[in-house]
């Protein structure tokens, strides 16, 4: 299950591996001393977007944050580029080249789209290049340039906490539940736009989402954690093809071990 097919979807060059940009070795990670993920392994190259998923709680958003560095890890590695990633606030991501969309959007509701695009650019760094170039990729934005964010639609929202995300031109973007409480016809239309941005930025994307099926169309990989172990991993083309693995997976461990038995020849 975990070696990678030739030619998946979600790659920068179909048919030959990305270079890695994110190595994750025996991540543990928790809060007050308490693991909540534990030992988890997981890659993602320069340009491939890959899939974490798994039930509530499983502990999706606590690996993001350690892999971001939100949180200190409690043990392993996290690489980006070959460098280890530290710990620093959320403020000084763009440094370590990573961009976190948080479930939350994190926007400023009072300022307006332009200003919320103006305050993620780093002094003197990107100018009006990069708002160009995101608003081509996000051209929803342009009509909501000088309205406040608190007063657009959850998908305009969204959108725009992506864009926000890409000013820094970030080498990996970690996107976490952007489709909650959108409508399916918005998702549609969101979920793409990583593609975009693996594909036209070269970013590594390493996304949560509910949305199994739709980001298994997206994703060159994914993995699946349950109880804060990786207990899936594979290609989308394996995985879409072994739903009911996935589905056992998000019902708790002695379910997974009976399909994965199942599955073994
Ligand atoms: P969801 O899909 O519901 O967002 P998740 O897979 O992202 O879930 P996490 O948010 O990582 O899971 O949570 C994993 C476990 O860690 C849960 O039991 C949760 O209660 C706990 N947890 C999350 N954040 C904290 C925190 N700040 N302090 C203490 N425990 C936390």
């Amino acid at each position: 299950m975990s070696t990678p097919e030739a030619a998946p979807a979600g790659t920068a060059s179909a048919g030959t591996a990305p270079a890695r940009l994110l190595a994750v070795r025996g991540l543990t990670a928790g809060y007050n001393g308490l693991a909540v993920v534990r030992d988890v392994d997981l890659t993602v190259g320069a340009g491939e977007i890959v899939a974490l998923l798994g039930a509530n709680g499983a502990g999706k958003t606590t690996t993001l944050s350690a892999i971001a560095g939100l949180i200190r890890p409690m043990g392993g590695t996290v690489e980006v580029a070959g460098v280890a990633n530290g710990t620093r606030p959320a403020h000084r991501l763009a440094r370590s080249g990573i961009a976190l969309v948080p479930e939350s959007r994190a926007l400023f509701s009072e300022l307006t789209t332009r200003e919320n695009l103006r305050v993620a650019r780093r002094r003197g760094s990107e100018g009006a290049d990069a708002q160009d170039r995101i608003l081509d990729l996000l051209p929803e934005l342009k009509k909501c340039l000088d309205r406040k964010a608190g007063m657009l639609s959850g998908g305009e929202q969204q959108m725009l906490a992506v864009g926000r995300a890409l000013v820094g031109r970030p080498r990996l973007l970690i996107v976490d539940e952007m489709s909650l409480g959108l409508a399916p016809v918005v998702v549609d239309r969101l979920l793409p736009v990583l593609g975009d941005v693996a594909r036209e930025f070269g970013a590594g994307v390493l996304v949560v989402e509910q949305h199994v099926a739709l980001v298994l169309e997206l994703a060159a990989r994914a993995y699946v954690l349950a109880h804060g172990r990786v207990v899936l991993e594979g290609t989308a083309a394996q995985l879409r093809t072994d739903t009911d693995l996935i589905t056992a997976s998000y019902f708790g461990d002695a379910a997974t071990a009976e399909a994965l038995e199942a599955e073994t020849p």
